[in-house]
Formats: structure tokens, sequence, C-alpha cells
């Protein structure tokens, strides 16, 4: 904290993406008005994207959600803080004894703080008694997590961003890395000042890949061919890390026998990407050890998101790029706190640290330590609940900071999913679209009014600090569920945050270590951080994996869930945009965030958009077999022919409304980047 004429600078951290920037809140007769970067630390180094810079605007806006309400005659009426919490504390039990634990579902969110998420998964088991929790990381890196946790043990980042401007290659796949990590864009920018090659893998014409010395095209849902080509030509000109795979890995055979499938030629064929760039990426990654592979929702979101992720990990043990500085993989998680909420087990199979439910001596541990039995089938993921809501067999959901009336696929069918529910309660600091729906909603206080912390991409435990009082009768996400665990007869008192905390380390030994006075100097421990005295870990899998040895699993190529076709001839791919930010109910309340991208827009190509008579920033509309929806052109070469794209962010022209809930067999993550659509020009008057 510092002193400037009376303003009172806290440092705390970015509440958007999972760069998770250093930021000092300016604090004025206890208001906020304004955000100055943090310059020595190890991300942002001084600097801030426009969303940083923006971060402290939204808090105060006339919109917060400022005191309980419940829903009566169909209208929100507002209440007290008791008589809302024994509403639904009255509502959850009488739910939970006619149609049993399992008949409740409960969302957690990316971006509360690890000590919330972890109460809420406390809740959900030791309280409701179920495994149904998940949040958004479903839809985001669930994949990952199943993916690389099946290779080497553990799913997050193998390197520190610090040490990106240092590597000598830099492979980056389905990641729109320059507006969504802007801070780590900075750092892969950086290196190719320093003479580093960068190499992007995306069908759009993104920032980065305007920055990129070779940019290779793929068709949307081709990665394991790529990735599969890209492999057969290091194994065939012998640019394997044999002495790697020997010492540090398993299965290679059975995964060489299927790499032999993909010949430059046959990928080519497949992927659209020239043969001859296969080969040059191909040997470009593989020769320079300071090779680093990057990778987000591209490869992720696809119903073979899950095998986009192991042929990612068999690219790095391959060359042997993974366990050293400036040589791993690295999935760049997208919220502020998105790592978090899954190393806390906001998970249905999962407690915090990724210690399996399923595990009896687990399960034991926790029931010690929580003094509850505890379920022990994994629960209900995400698009699990919202299938069973629509079928009338989950009866309630608790959703705390998650918005899926935007963010999850499908949205005519969610929202009658949502409808049908016995009872729903919202916790939020904003009112939003699913919001709409709830019979109860609950005030929460912003990341600016409370303690905890975020663990950000690069597996960084981060404290936040508070710098005013909750706005209005709002209460921090924590103490809301402890108040309402209460109420259901389990009692839930921690003094403080620090004291949530210290439970984390004593039941998860990969946070073993990490304890908020040992957070208060410097910026945070990146886990693992098994006890006390470890100072944490800068890089992964450095003499053997979280798991012993990697293991090569085998992947193969499959098409799309739903690949375009007479009727509908597009393919729709869906994504991100700088100025916005998710469900934009942050971003949307800050005038210059909204100011510069206030509506959404489809991406056509010009031969396409020529093609059907469609103008420059004329309207035109869009339908899947889902839904249609009407929006403003963007002709650009930015897309290629054949491919539109749409940013998810809006509630007008909500791009979920045509998207396909499809998902990948284990991940259980939406195909967003792929499905049918039409588009046609709207003529008007
Ligand atoms: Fe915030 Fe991410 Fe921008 Fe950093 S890069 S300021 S964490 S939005």
């Amino acid at each position: 904290m510092g002193n400037n004429e009376g303003i009172r600078k806290i440092l705390t951290v970015c509440p958007y993406c999972g760069c998770g920037c250093g930021l000092y809140l300016h604090v004025e007769n206890g208001k906020i008005t304004g955000v100055s970067p943090s310059r020595s630390h190890p991300v942002n180094k001084g600097s801030l994207c426009v969303k940083g810079w923006n971060a402290y605007e939204f808090i105060a806006h006339p919109d917060r959600l400022k005191y309980p309400m419940i829903k009566q005659n169909g209208a929100f009426k507002r209440a007290s803080w008791d008589d809302t919490l024994n509403f639904v504390a009255t509502r959850l039990d009488e739910i939970k004894k006619k149609y049993g634990p399992d008949s409740i579902g409960i969302l957690s969110s990316a971006k509360c703080t690890n000590e919330e998420n972890y109460l809420m998964m406390k809740f959900a088991r030791a309280v409701i008694g179920t495994n149904n929790i998940d949040h958004c990381a479903r839809l985001c890196h669930s994949s990952t997590v199943g993916g690389l946790a099946a290779a080497f043990g553990s799913g997050a980042m193998t390197n520190s961003i610090d040490e990106i401007s240092h590597a000598k290659v830099l492979f980056v796949i389905g990641s729109n890395t320059t507006e969504q990590h802007p801070m780590i864009a900075m750092h892969m920018l950086e290196a190719v000042d320093r003479g580093a090659t960068l190499i992007v893998a995306d069908p759009r014409r993104t920032k980065i890949a305007e920055f990129a010395h070779i940019h290779l095209r793929q068709k949307s849902g081709t990665d394991v061919a790529l990735l599969m080509g890209i492999m057969n030509v290091i194994v065939n000109e012998g640019l394997v890390d044999i002495d790697f795979v020997r010492r540090r890995t398993e299965n290679f055979d059975a995964f060489e026998n299927v790499l032999r499938r993909y010949p430059p030629s046959v990928v080519e064929g497949i992927t659209g990407v020239r043969e001859y760039d296969i080969r040059r990426v191909a040997r470009i990654y593989a020769m320079e050890k300071r090779s680093m592979l990057f990778y987000a929702m591209g490869i992720t979101q696809h119903i073979t998101g899950t095998d986009n992720v192991r042929a990612c990990a068999n690219l790095v043990m391959l060359t042997g790029h993974i366990g050293l500085p400036m040589s791993g993989l690295n999935p760049l998680r997208g919220q502020n706190n998105v790592q978090g909420a899954c190393d806390m087990g906001a998970l249905p199979n999962v407690y915090s640290g990724y210690q399996t439910v399923t595990d009896p001596r687990v399960r034991k541990k926790f029931q010690m330590a929580w003094k509850r039995k505890l379920p022990q089938n994994p629960g209900l993921t995400l698009m699990e609940m919202m299938e069973k809501a629509y079928v009338g067999s989950l009866k309630a959901m608790y959703i705390m900071g998650e918005n899926p009336l935007i963010s999850d696929p499908d949205l005519n069918l969610l929202r009658k999913a949502l409808e049908r529910l016995d009872f729903l309660v919202v916790q939020d600091i904003f009112p939003n679209e699913t919001s709409e729906h709830a019979d109860a909603i609950l005030p929460a206080s912003s990341y600016a009014e409370k303690d905890g912390t975020f663990t950000n991409t690069e597996r960084r435990v981060q404290l936040i600090r508070k710098a005013i009082e909750p706005i209005g009768e709002s209460k921090p996400d924590w103490e809301i569920i402890c108040e309402l665990s209460n109420k259901m007869g389990y009692k839930m008192n921690y003094r403080g945050t620090y004291e949530i905390m210290e439970e984390i380390a004593l039941l998860t030994p990969s946070y073993g270590g990490i304890l908020h006075h040992r957070l208060s100097d410097g910026f945070g421990l990146q886990w693992p951080c098994n006890d006390i005295k470890h100072t944490g870990t800068q890089y992964l899998h450095r003499k053997k994996f979280a798991r012993g040895l990697g293991t090569f699993i085998t992947v193969d190529f499959m098409p799309p869930d739903e690949p375009p076709d007479s009727e509908y001839p597009f393919l729709l791919t869906t994504g991100r945009i700088y100025f916005r930010y998710h469900t934009a109910t942050m971003c949307k309340r800050t005038a210059v965030l909204e100011r510069e991208e206030p509506e959404s827009f489809i991406e056509i190509n010009p031969d396409d958009a020529e093609r059907l008579g469609i103008r420059n920033r004329s309207m035109v509309k869009v339908s899947s077999r889902r839904g249609e929806i009407e929006i403003k052109a963007c002709v650009t070469n930015k897309t290629p022919e054949g491919i539109v794209f749409i940013p998810f962010h809006f509630r007008e022209s909500a791009a979920n409304i045509l998207t396909n809930p499809a998902t990948d067999p284990s991940a259980k993550i939406p195909e967003y980047k792929v499905c049918a659509v039409k588009v046609e020009p709207l003529h008007r008057p």
C-alpha cells in the first residue's frame, strides 16, 4: 500500500483474464478512482491492457446488486439477508428431502477467489451431499484438465510467463493471444524482437497471426490431423528426442503405429495446410530446444478437445520439449481464477488438488476433516445438469458468479431448462440474463471489496486485497456461503479468508505451503508448493512427470459433429474480442470498453459476401438447426472462405443461440468452434 496526496494505492490482481496482472487500485474517500500497473510484477511489468486500465469503473456502477431479493408474483422484491437466506435454505432443504441431494446442481465461479471456490465445493459435498458441482472451466479447458492429467499427471501451464521472452520458437495453436491474453502476447512479441520464430496455427488471421513468421490456416476441427502430420515428419526425419522418449515416457510404439497414417500429403488433404508448411513447422519446432507450445480454446472447444490436447502433449514429449525453462506445453487459461476454481475442486469428480472423489482414502480424509459422510460417485457436469434440468430430473440450482444464458451453447434449449427448475438461486454482483430466471438473488461483493487469492494461468497464487467496504448490503461470496451453510445446520465459521486457506493447505498437497502470510511479500507462489519451506515451482515436470512416466496417448482424426452441408453451408466458429470479456457483465458497464465494441458482428470473407450480395455493415440473418439471429456483417479477409466468425459476448445477436451442444465424450466440453449455419442478406426497406 502506498500514499500519495490522500490517495491510497492497494496492490491487487486484475479481475479479467488469466494473465493475473498486478495492479493498484487508487482509493480516495472510500471510492476507487483509478488503477495503475505494478512495475515489478513478473507478468505485466508496468503495463496493463485496456481491460486492466479500466478494471475499476464497474465496481460502483448503479446497476450493482445492492440488497437480497426474492421473486414474488413474477417480480423481484427487496428482502432482508435473514429472510432471503432462510428462504433459500428452506427451499434447498425441501428439495433435498423430497428428491434427494443429487436433484440439486451447483455452479461455482472462475471469477471468485480460491477460498470461495473451496467453500462452494465443500457446501455442495458436505452440506447438500452431492458432487454435482461444476463451473465454466467445463466450457473452456475441461479437455485440458483431463487430457494433460492423463498424459503428464497434472493439467496446467508447465512454464512461467516470464520465460516466454527468452524462448527461441513459439508455436501458438488455437489461441488469439494478442486479444485474449494481452500481457502474454507482450512477452511473445518481446521474444520475436529478440529473434524468436513465431508460428501460429489458426483458421482466422488473428492479430497474433499478423506477427507470425508462419501462419498455418488449418480448417476448423482438423487440429489432430495437423499435429499428427507435424509429428509424422519429426519421426520420419529423425528429429525425435530419443533419449527423452526412452527415459521419460511410455507407450511410444502404439502411438507411432497410428502416426504412420498421417504423412503430410494426407494431412494437407484433411487440413488444407500445404505439405511444405507442415514440414517446415515440424523442423523449426523440433530442432530448437527452447521451443514453447501454447494453446487455448481453438484446441479445447471441440468434440475432439481431449484428443487435441493429447496430440499437443504427444508433440512436446516426442521432441523432449518439456520439463525445462522456456520449453513446455502451455494451455492459456481464460478467466482470472479459472485455474484456481479447478485447483479447488469446483468440478464433479475431484476435491481440491485434483484428488478424486472415487478414491476411498481421499474421501475418508475429507470426511474426517469436514465431519460429514460424502457422496462417492462423480457428479453431473455443467452440460449434464442442464440436460437433467430440461427433462425435469434436476430440480434446483445454485449459481454463483456465472451466466450460462450467454455462455452456454444452444441458448433456446437452455432457457427452457432453467425455466423448468423448481428453484434457482443466483449469487452475483450484477443482474444478468440468468438471474432474470432466479427465485432469489444474493448480492455479492466485487474483487475490490474482499480478501482472498486468485491463481493465474501460470499457477501463481496471488493475494487480492480489500480496497473498499462492500457496496450496499452486498457481502463477499465466502461469507454468503458460510451464512447459508449455517442456516442449513452445518457450521462454517472462519475468522477470515486466511483461515479458509489454512484448511485448503491442510487438505491439498499442491497448496500445502500456500498460506496468506507467505503471499504478502512479492507476487505470490506458484504451485506445486508442498510445504511452508517450499518456494514454489517455476516450471513443471523437471525430472519426472507428475504421474511418473509421461504417456503417449494414441489419437486419431475425427471430423466435427456438425460439418457444413447443402442446407447450412457455412462453418461457424465463435470466439472473443479484445474489448469484451466473457458474458460482458463487467465490461459492458465500463464506458471505454462499451464505446469501442458496442454491438456484435459476423465476420465473413469478401468472396462469400459478394456471392450472397452482402455488403459490409449490412444486416444478415444467420440460422442453424437450433435457432436464428440477425446481426451486422463485417466483410473481412480475416476469415477464410466458407467460415464465419461471431464473438459470443453479446446478449443481442447471441452467438450461442446457434451453437451445437454436442460434447467431447470424456471432457463434456461443447463444440463451440464448429457448427453449420446458413447466412442470408436482410434487405430492409
Ligand atoms: Fe487484466 Fe488480462 Fe489485461 Fe492483464 S492482460 S490487465 S490480467 S485483462
